[in-house]
């Protein structure tokens, strides 16, 4: 089956009580059981829901994986696949990380004896020289956020396979229908469901999908043990949401280049970083291992300007002002004051993210709509 299809179909039959096209959300906590012990594959609804049951196997379709398991929210599913490992161990991931997993890593994981090393994996040599008997992992990121670098997922796994380590990727800048990291050799891929997977802004979610048996096994028993699986009703909205994934992606890669195009036209506009552009550093990579190039775009203003760049972000009307990514609505996003304002300006500077950076998340309106809203707002600055 091809993707449009998996993400109608895949892991869903008309109810069998009833005939009900969409799977019903099983709000109940518990099962009744025939006799102690017996029953039909769900005992107690932590562990295992029908609801669920149906969006893991549609997740684990549109992945091109044999398993597949959700979480309350990406975070959480993060937060499994850190608990594979022991204290001593070392994972070696993304510099230009998400925030929220760099705050687990450092904050949390950090004093549980777990190392971890953050480096610009576009060097190989140098990944591979911080590799020792400790190292378990590599974590990767890609596109990276808010830079938009592209890491090349085939030559990481092939430097973990080498080395016998886990490969695990955080998929959601890319969404399934982008970008297939199992397909590449991963071991695991990660997605915050909350953004693409979701896509209207109403659910935080999270997903894991592995090939692996053995690892499934162990993630699923993390997950029953720890707790942090989701509800149905959440269930139900990302496996309604995940309907119109490929109509949804087709319409944000088709808005991004035409605003991408328009940013890197207008004289007020300083750098664009897109994947999409032939001059991107990591073009080739990106044309190689997605199928687009998506809907997220970064920007600099020519001036450098936090106030300006500040008050551009008020004066856009279609694009709202607001953290988060991936859902039909277009949002515009301030890094240096809002998702990395903890990092500080020296630090996060070395890495492109200026006073004036502003991360595009670009929706699927009309996208003549959303090109004369942002000229608009830049005649204003
Ligand atoms: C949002 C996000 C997460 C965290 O997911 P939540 O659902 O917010 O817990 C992890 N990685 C990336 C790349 C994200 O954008």
């Amino acid at each position: 089956m091809k993707f449009g299809t998996k993400a109608i179909h895949a892991g869903q039959q008309p109810d069998p009580s009833t005939g009900a096209i969409m799977t019903p959300i099983y709000q109940t906590s518990t099962y009744v059981q025939e006799s102690p012990g017996v029953h039909k594959g769900y005992a107690y609804a932590r562990g295992k829901n029908p609801t669920r049951t149906a969006l893991e196997h549609c997740l684990a379709a549109l992945e091109n994986a044999k398993h597949g398991l959700c979480f309350s929210s990406g975070m959480g599913a993060a937060d499994a696949v850190i608990k594979l490992l022991r204290p001593g161990d070392e994972v070696i991931a993304t510099d230009d990380l998400y925030g929220g997993t760099y705050r687990m890593f450092t904050k949390i994981f950090a004093h549980y004896g777990i190392v971890f090393h953050f480096i610009d994996m576009h060097d190989l040599q140098k990944v591979e020289s911080l590799v020792n008997s400790k190292t378990k992992m590599l974590w990767l990121e890609t596109p990276t956020n808010p830079m938009m670098k592209i890491i090349d997922i085939v030559s990481l796994v092939g430097i973990a396979k080498k080395h016998q380590l886990l490969t695990m990727v955080d998929n959601t800048f890319a969404s399934p229908y982008l970008q297939n990291p199992l397909d590449m050799g991963a071991d695991i891929v990660m997605h915050s469901a909350t953004k693409y997977l979701g896509g209207h802004s109403d659910v935080v979610m999270g997903a894991l999908m592995v090939n692996d048996d053995k690892l499934f096994e162990q993630l699923a028993f993390i997950a029953n043990s720890c707790g942090a699986t989701p509800g149905p009703m959440d269930s139900f909205l990302v496996l309604r949401g995940l309907k119109t994934l490929h109509l949804r992606m087709k319409a944000h890669c088709e808005n991004g280049k035409a605003v991408a195009e328009f940013l890197l036209s207008h004289p007020k506009v300083g750098k664009v970083y897109w994947p999409g552009f032939p001059n991107h550093p990591n073009h080739e990579v990106a044309k190689k291992q997605m199928r687009d190039f998506g809907g997220m775009i970064s920007f600099t203003l020519k001036s450098d300007s936090f106030e300006e760049a500040s008050k551009l972000a008020q004066a856009l009307k279609v694009f709202s002002l607001a953290e988060s990514l991936g859902g039909v609505e277009s949002l515009v996003g301030h890094p240096a004051s809002m998702t990395h304002a903890s990092i500080p300006k020296e630090e996060r500077e070395k890495t492109g993210l200026v006073d004036s950076l502003l991360r595009l998340s670009v929706g699927v309106e009309d996208k003549e709509d959303l090109v004369s809203d942002i000229k608009q707002a830049l005649d204003k600055i």
